[in-house]
């Protein structure tokens, strides 16, 4: 595999134009050896007509892993797939006794919701939408939502520096070692400014945040296209999560078990709409990731 060094080429040397990423190495036809590179990876061999796609599926493993990138992708995967769903529930069965105390310290309780929420989903620790509906409890949807979402670019800022520094660029390999992060990678490396953040933003529209940090940090892409699509993709799941958390504290009870008890429809509405939100957000950037090419069959991002 050598790094891209320019724009893609169709097979008489012009630049190619269009908006699916293309095979940016030395990847030949599985079954023709025909050189792809520069052929968009949802496109057919020029050659023979096999399918891009099964040529990236069936490529040859690669070398072996630094054990550095290992370990180092082994261990944030493991902790950053699972702390966060275990420790967003505890949250909000203690949102109780979190949100009165942010609420009563005002405009310092504001900045510590950012500061927490930056450390907390930064270190993966937190998932996004626990964050943000104690946001919105606490602080009603507007100054909920929004910082909330500093808070998110912040956690972002955070994942993406320790990714840098656990695993370091060896982790490159790691990623390009499965098709799909491969791919997404490749289209970081390939797009300019403005394509990187677009797809940041939809990526970002419904998948687990620390996992998708560590993801696109080690993908190379451009540190300010990436918070940018970080703040953009993420509003709706904040602004959605944060309405929730008000729309609950609305009720006047002390915390969720309460509601559900007082009164449980109301949960059960607001746990239906926020279900229903979160699987047009799935689908709409499952579709949109399809079309870009930046997504198989089958292996979509679970939100978190
Ligand atoms: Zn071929």
């Amino acid at each position: 595999m050598t790094e891209p060094t320019n724009a893609p080429r169709d097979p008489s040397g012009q630049p190619l134009e269009g908006t699916s990423p293309r095979v940016v190495d030395d990847l030949q036809c599985a079954r023709c050896s025909y050189k792809l590179r520069g052929v968009a990876v949802d496109a057919q061999c020029p050659e023979c007509g096999f399918a891009v796609a099964e040529s990236i599926a069936s490529r040859p493993p690669l070398p072996p892993l630094s054990p550095r990138a290992k370990f180092g992708g082994g261990i944030l995967t493991i902790i950053w797939g699972t702390v966060p769903a275990i420790f967003g529930t505890a949250l909000l069965f203690k949102i109780g006794s979190v949100a009165p105390w942010l609420k009563s310290h005002n405009e310092e309780g504001l900045l510590v919701y950012i500061l927490l929420f930056a450390v907390f989903s930064g270190l993966g620790l937190l998932p996004t939408y626990s964050q943000a509906i104690v946001g919105g409890w606490a602080f009603g949807l507007l100054r909920g939502g929004f910082g909330g979402l500093v808070g998110f670019v912040g956690g972002a800022t955070i994942g993406y520096l320790i990714t840098k520094l656990v695993a370091g660029d060896g982790f490159r390999a790691w990623l390009d070692a499965r098709p799909r992060t491969r791919v997404v990678r490749e289209a970081f490396v390939e797009s300019g400014f403005w394509k990187s953040f677009g797809t940041v933003a939809l990526i970002r529209l419904n998948s687990p945040f620390a996992l998708t940090n560590l993801a696109m940090s080690a993908s190379g892409v451009h540190y300010v296209a990436y918070a940018l699509g970080t703040a953009v993709g993420l509003a709706p799941r904040t602004f959605v999560s944060a309405s929730i958390g008000a729309a609950a504290a609305s009720q006047g009870q002390p915390d969720f078990q309460a509601l559900a008890a007082k009164n449980p429809s109301t949960l059960v509405v607001l746990i239906v709409v926020a279900i229903a939100v979160a699987m047009c957000l799935s689908y709409g950037a499952r579709a949109a990731l399809k079309r870009a090419g930046l997504l198989e069959e089958s292996t979509g991002p679970k939100a978190s």
